[in-house]
């Protein structure tokens, strides 16, 4: 028995129709454990910028902070797309987050389904009936961090952009991604371009030194080129996959592609220690918001991602992604999974068919 302080973010668009499914589930998970769960409410996003003028209040990095763990739904939406860049909602929360609270590490689980298996685009000889990667991305160092700006080169001015990574965050996220893989099926594919960058050949050697403190876990190497053609090919060779900034931002997409379900995937961002945030990949979805038809599973599936990453609970992680599996077995869907012409249920049925099965 535990009490442990959530931060929540509903955010914009169907962030409040679904966090609010994924708090149900929490609530309920702490009945049926015995844990408390203290839920503070945060405003970020486009939310923030109409009732305080900024994307990311101060006070909602204050909450975050004084929590265990922070929930988000979604931000932005077509109403503050006219800002200039600092002071939009994605670009003021998300990155602003992300730095607040020291967030250097991104877990992406493309899980599918067997039940959603017909979702995939890739053929079922090759998918088979189900699949589960973790994408592990570093997520504050590398290209879109570094040097950046304009100089004069040998055709006149000129853009750059310094791709750049220092041993110290590659043997953290290394360290991310080997303890994940001890949970799982003990392999690590690390993702570089280690025959052309140097950058590459400082991740590669501190992945295999980092390697030497897991002996149970099998590292390989690929190049990002052909990382993203197995990922198509043979897609089920994989376990963990670590790599850096930007090759993790076009991996993460494609792995979760693989599934064919954007509204089922949930993701973990984690600083150092167990703090983390905890949010669904799909954006705020505004061409459904508030018509209860949003598929609340990614954020309820990023709920379990917390019990697991931040609170050590594994066994309710297990309860909740148990009930979900449940509730596909039982051909339970909403709309955007759900085949042509079948039934489907509303956002707020879903939750508590979830909450019914645990
Ligand atoms: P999106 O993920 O919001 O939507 C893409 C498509 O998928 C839409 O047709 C949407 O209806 C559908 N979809 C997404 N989530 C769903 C769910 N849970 N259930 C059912 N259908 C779902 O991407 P977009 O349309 O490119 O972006 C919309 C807004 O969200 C933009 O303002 C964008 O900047 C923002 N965004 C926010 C985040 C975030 O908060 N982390 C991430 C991506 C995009």
């Amino acid at each position: 028995m535990g009490t442990y302080n959530i931060a929540v973010i509903k955010g914009d668009g169907i962030g409040p129709d679904i966090v609010e499914q994924a708090v149900k589930v929490t609530k309920k998970i702490g009945e049926r454990f015995g844990h408390k769960f203290n839920m503070t409410e945060a405003l970020a996003g486009g939310a923030a910028i109409d009732a305080v003028g900024t994307a990311l209040p101060k006070e909602t990095v204050e909450v975050c902070k004084n929590s265990d763990a922070v929930l988000l739904g979604a931000v932005g939406g077509p109403k503050w797309d006219n800002l200039p860049g600092e002071l939009r909602p994605e670009r003021g929360a998300l990155l602003g987050l992300r730095k607040e609270l020291g967030l250097f590490a991104n877990l992406r689980p493309a899980i599918m389904h067997r039940a959603l298996s017909n979702a995939s685009p890739i053929k079922h000889e090759i998918i088979g009936d189900s699949l589960d990667i973790l994408a592990v991305r570093e997520l504050t160092g590398g290209i879109y961090f570094g040097d950046k700006g304009y100089r004069e080169g040998a055709y006149g001015r000129e853009a750059y952009d310094v791709e750049r990574y220092s041993p110290f965050e590659i043997d953290r996220i290394a360290r991310i991604a080997f303890d994940a893989a001890m949970k799982r099926n003990k392999k690590v594919t690390s993702v570089d371009k280690a025959n052309v960058l140097e950058s590459s050949r400082l991740w590669r050697s501190r992945m295999e030194e980092i390697a030497k403190e897991y002996p149970e876990v099998e590292l390989e190497h690929l190049y990002v080129d052909n990382a993203a053609m197995q990922l198509v090919r043979n897609p089920k060779q994989f376990d963990v996959i670590v790599t850096s900034n930007m090759f993790g931002d076009i991996l993460s997409d494609e792995a979760s592609q693989i599934t064919g379900s954007i509204g089922m995937l949930p993701s973990a961002s984690l600083g150092e220690g167990s703090f983390g945030l905890y949010e669904p990949i799909h954006g705020s979805a505004p061409d459904i918001a508030g018509m209860n038809i949003a598929n609340p599973l990614a954020t309820i599936l990023s709920v379990s991602m917390m019990f697991k990453y931040s609170f050590g609970l594994v066994k309710e992680a297990k309860a909740v992604e148990d009930a979900v599996t449940r509730v596909l077995d039982k051909g339970i869907r909403t709309a955007d999974i759900a085949s042509d012409g079948a039934e489907y249920i509303g956002t707020d049925a879903m939750g508590d068919a979830v909450c019914a099965e645990i």
